[in-house]
């Protein structure tokens, strides 16, 4: 609540004119309230502080309060020997209260203070991490985003397969892979050495001119960890994506469904995604509309 004496003393500061302090002391020193008790308004009653709400003069008699607040502010901020700013506030100039629009500052974890966003919060709190060799393989500019996403837990090895299913289970099933049937499934065995996966992904490589791809998981990791992306054409890493995601969908459907489709049919639906993104991205290039995705 707005003290009268210190708008007065206020106005006479700025040197506003006397008539003028008479006025608003009239108009904001004769203010009286009434009740609603259910709906029924209930006599009235002086008011001792404030100004009037919905005055159109009101926010301007408030500006000048918080002006003289600023002042008094930055006085005691000058004569207190003992005040110190935040490590990460030092060397910014104290706002005055009342021209400055609200804002937060946040330091991030390197210490640097700055304007907020969510994904500078989320960066903070999710920690400094070391970048993963094949990110840029996953993520590339155009990627689709369901086969990426299965790429990146294949590669960290986190798809629930058959070999780490045993570790969870005290009497674990006799499993075999839904693709072949012949030996439990792993990571290793579904990319791509199962009967079934090479089959489609050696087409694969054919079919995108990528004939020295690894057949092994583990190769292939440790490709992506050492040849540079620019190494790798569009079709190839859309391709790699698109058999892995593939292949993962396959066996599930097998596992819990009756539905099967031969290599063939998953081979066909591969390469139909391949073309369509790569239409898609030629469109785009044509029509020189910036990547959303990447
Ligand atoms: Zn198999």
């Amino acid at each position: 609540m707005v003290d009268w004496g210190f708008l007065i003393r206020m106005l006479e500061g700025f040197g506003f004119h006397h008539v003028l302090i008479k006025w608003i002391k009239e108009l904001v020193t004769t203010t009286s309230y009434s009740v609603m008790i259910n709906g029924e308004q209930r006599g009235f009653f002086k008011g001792e502080r404030g100004i009037r709400q919905g005055d159109p003069l009101s926010p301007y008699l408030f500006t000048l309060i918080m002006e003289g607040f600023s002042m008094i502010f930055k006085r005691c901020i000058q004569e207190a020997a003992d005040f110190g700013y935040h490590p990460g506030c030092e060397g910014e100039v104290l706002p005055t209260l009342s021209e400055q629009p609200d804002s937060v500052q946040w330091v991030d974890v390197y210490g640097k203070p700055g304007s907020f966003s969510v994904s500078c919060a989320y960066a903070s709190f999710d920690g400094v991490h070391q970048v993963v060799p094949w990110s840029k393989f996953v993520w590339f500019s155009g990627h689709i985003p369901k086969h990426a996403f299965c790429l990146w837990i294949a590669c960290y090895k986190r798809h629930p397969t058959q070999d780490r299913m045993m570790n969870w289970k005290h009497d674990p099933p006799d499993w075999k892979c839904g693709l072949c049937g012949v030996c439990m499934d792993s990571h290793n065995h579904l990319f791509f050495e199962c009967q079934f996966s090479s089959s489609v992904w050696n087409q694969i490589r054919i079919n995108v001119d990528w004939m020295s791809a690894p057949s092994k998981w583990d190769d292939m990791l440790d490709l992506l960890a050492t040849i540079p992306m620019r190494a790798f054409q569009f079709k190839q890493k859309l391709a790699l994506a698109a058999t892995v995601y593939a292949l993962w969908r396959e066996r599930n459907r097998r596992v819990f469904t009756d539905e099967k489709r031969n290599e063939n049919r998953l081979i066909k639906e591969i390469m139909e995604d391949v073309l369509m993104r790569m239409a898609w991205k030629k469109l785009k290039k044509d029509t020189h509309q910036p990547d959303v995705d990447s």
